[in-house]
């Protein structure tokens, strides 16, 4: 029957690798809205087109032809054919995608996207900063997966380390801070809303984490 698990979290929470787990233990597939948010900002980029000008880039996204797996072990987005699974992943896209992640109507047709995607899969767990809120506030399970800020730096900037993307510590703390400000209009985890399961990872090793998702998924 249907299963879908929505998972929201600030970055730094470990959301991505443990909704990935999550979703292999519950043999379904895995839905990453981040990476949209981030192929959008990346065709933005690409296109030319003045990230202050919300009119075009709503028009961008709409036009935008976005093809992305759901095999929690083989991620990859492609943009008009093109692949951008890395390209997603740079800090110039990081810089601008709360920017473009901003913008009203690109969120409904992301949004619009998102619910095409969880009805098709029927399996899924698909993981964001709005998923329990807004595109699956129906879900079986919701979960908001928190940790300290302390941890999540330390997370962050240990995926930065194996980056070598060579930003130090400080300017990580400014980045991340900055970007959570930015995006926290969009964001359901201030405190979760009703129904929505709190894990708080701080203290939680990765498998230990992945087990209290999947007992609220069989709560
Ligand atoms: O999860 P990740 O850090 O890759 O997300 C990148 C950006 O996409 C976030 O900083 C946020 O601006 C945006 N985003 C969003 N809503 C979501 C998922 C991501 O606004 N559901």
């Amino acid at each position: 029957g249907r299963l879908v698990v929505a998972v929201d979290g600030p970055s730094g929470s470990g959301k991505s690798s443990v909704s990935k787990q999550v979703a292999r233990s519950l043999g379904a597939v895995y839905l990453d809205t981040g990476a949209m948010y981030r192929a959008a900002a990346w065709h933005c980029v690409n296109e030319g087109v003045d990230l202050d000008d919300a009119d075009a880039v709503t028009e961008a996204v709409r036009g935008m032809e976005l093809t992305q797996s759901t095999d929690p072990d083989s991620e990859h987005i492609a943009v008009g054919g093109h692949d951008v699974t890395e390209a997603i992943r740079t800090p110039e896209v990081t810089a601008v995608v709360s920017r473009v992640a901003g913008v009203i109507p690109v969120r409904e047709i992301l949004q619009g996207r998102q619910r095409a995607e969880i009805e098709r899969a029927g399996r899924i767990v698909a993981e964001g900063r709005d998923v329990t809120t807004v595109v699956a506030p129906d879900a079986e399970a919701r979960v908001l997966l928190t940790a300290s800020e302390q941890v999540r730096m330390a997370r962050r900037s240990g995926q930065l380390a194996a980056a070598a993307s060579g930003v130090d510590a400080e300017t990580l703390k400014a980045q991340v801070a900055g970007r959570d400000r930015t995006d926290s209009a969009h964001s359901s985890f201030e405190r979760p809303a009703d129904g929505v399961t709190l894990v708080d990872s701080s203290e939680l090793d990765f498998d230990q984490t992945v087990a209290a998702v999947l007992a609220a998924v069989q709560l």
